[in-house]
């Protein structure tokens, strides 16, 4: 088999500022051991999230010459409603700016003190506003989903056994709705089966609980259907997009990951009063229905990204790409999460470092070596992000996560030359005392000094 290569060619390039090893050790020293106390400009491969920070085609910025920026009614919010429309099959589409937006609309109406929510994992923002309502938040994964090296095709799965028992335990009428999230973001971009999501949807009927799709990486669940289910190989992928979302009573997505933009944000609401409740709230807080508040040209740009994001050839790149990373990784000897995920590599640092106690979060040790050897920036998802908390996480990662259409193989591949040397001296990284704890979602602003 051939290459897959990227399916495009570059027409505005966005130079990269090289920097040496003794710049970065000082600039990760100012910026106190944590990545987003660094400047862009001093980053080389940023691969910090794969959230709006997606290249935009020739055809979306000529799109952005045609916003229509009227307060109401504007051509491009129709063009915008039209693709949604036709994508999904749903009627009622609320532009937000954000896939938080939605999620605050959406849980101002349906959360509340004692509602309890399910999903197979909840993405944090959700989680945040499911709770800033006084609702609960329960994540319901497969039992595989905590073995990094377990490579069940749809480790995205929720535990639909788990779900019934949740129903049986505190009664439907204190759960407004069932999420599920495709791809499972918080477990590694892992896929969800159409399989699963109909026997979700079947608990769902049997106990009147509308279902919602958290649906931020909708195009990258399809393919890996297309590729992984059962009698999906021959199905077109706006099909099996169709399918997934004719499921769900209802979606929250966020634009900046599969709508191929920088910033933007969907709410879709199947049941008509509940959707007129969603427009009164947006209206607001956020902006007229039309426009949601976006800019006409930002309509514009996720209405031509989301033709885009379902083409095969840019999906097969896509999920290509970040396989292609995590094989390089297994190679080197790192155990990543397994099967590699649609958005990003996880690395399972705490294996990698089993001298550094999660007390000294070797994640960040990771991350902190990554960018002194080659100014690549990762995150820790481990014990600085969920750390502080009665339950300590179960995992100790590091994740690398792809922007979309931003970085060549040439790119990764020097990603991979600098995991390799970092393996190399892994008994050499260092562990870290945290010197300032925020109160919450601290891995943005916490600071470290690392231990001799
Ligand atoms: C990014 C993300 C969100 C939140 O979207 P924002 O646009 O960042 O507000 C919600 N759920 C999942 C799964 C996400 O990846």
């Amino acid at each position: 088999m051939k290459t897959i290569i990227e399916p495009f060619r570059i027409k505005a390039v966005e130079p990269l500022r090289m920097t040496t090893r003794e710049e970065r050790e000082g600039i990760l020293r100012d910026a106190h051991f944590n990545v987003f106390n660094i400047r862009s400009r001093d980053v080389l491969i940023d691969l910090l999230t794969d959230s709006g920070t997606g290249a935009m085609s020739s055809l979306q910025w000529a799109a952005i010459m045609r916003g229509d920026e009227s307060y109401a009614g504007a051509e491009s919010f129709f063009r915008f409603r039209d693709v949604v429309r036709d994508l999904t099959g749903f009627d009622h589409i609320l532009p937000t700016h954000q896939g938080r937006a939605a999620e605050r609309i959406l849980f101002e109406l349906v959360g509340g003190p004692r509602k309890i929510v399910p999903n197979n994992n909840h993405f944090d923002t959700t989680r945040a506003n499911i709770e800033h309502s006084g609702a609960e938040a329960v994540d319901l994964p497969i039992a595989e989903a905590a073995d990094p090296a377990n490579r069940h095709p749809f480790k995205g799965n929720m535990d639909v056994a788990k779900l019934e028992a949740l129903v049986a335990r505190v009664g439907a009428d204190r759960i407004p709705l069932c999420m599920v999230t495709v791809t499972n973001n918080s477990a590694g971009g892992q896929p969800v089966s159409l399989e699963n999501l109909r026997a979700v949807r079947a608990v769902c009927d049997r106990h009147g609980i509308p279902l919602f799709l958290d649906a931020c990486r909708f195009a990258e669940n399809a393919f890996f259907i297309k590729r992984r289910e059962r009698g999906y190989q021959e199905r077109g992928i706006r099909d099996i997009v169709r399918e997934m979302f004719e499921l769900a009573d209802g979606a929250t997505i966020s634009a900046k990951k599969d709508g191929l933009v920088n910033i933007g944000g969907i709410l879709l609401i199947r049941d008509e009063a509940l959707a007129q409740r969603a427009d009164a709230l947006l209206i607001l807080t956020e902006g007229f229905v039309t426009y949601g508040g976006l800019a006409g040209r930002d309509l514009e740009a996720m209405a031509q990204g989301l033709e885009e994001v379902v083409l095969e050839d840019y999906l097969a790149y896509r999920i290509r790409s970040t396989e292609y990373l995590g094989e390089r990784l297994l190679r080197i000897g790192y155990q990543i999460v397994e099967p590699p995920g649609g958005h990003a590599i996880y690395i399972d640092a705490g294996g990698l470092l089993p001298r550094i106690p999660p007390a000294q979060f070797p994640g960040q040790a990771l991350v902190c070596a990554l960018y002194r050897a080659a100014g690549i920036r990762s995150v820790e998802v481990g014990s600085v992000m969920f750390g502080g908390k009665d339950t300590p996480p179960p995992l100790e990662l590091v994740r690398l996560a792809i922007p979309r259409r931003v970085y060549t193989q040439s790119h990764i591949d020097y990603v991979v030359e600098a995991a390799a040397e970092v393996y190399a001296r892994r008994a050499e990284l260092r562990g870290l005392r945290m010197t300032h704890e925020p109160p919450f979602l601290r891995h943005f602003t916490a600071t470290f000094e690392e231990l001799a």
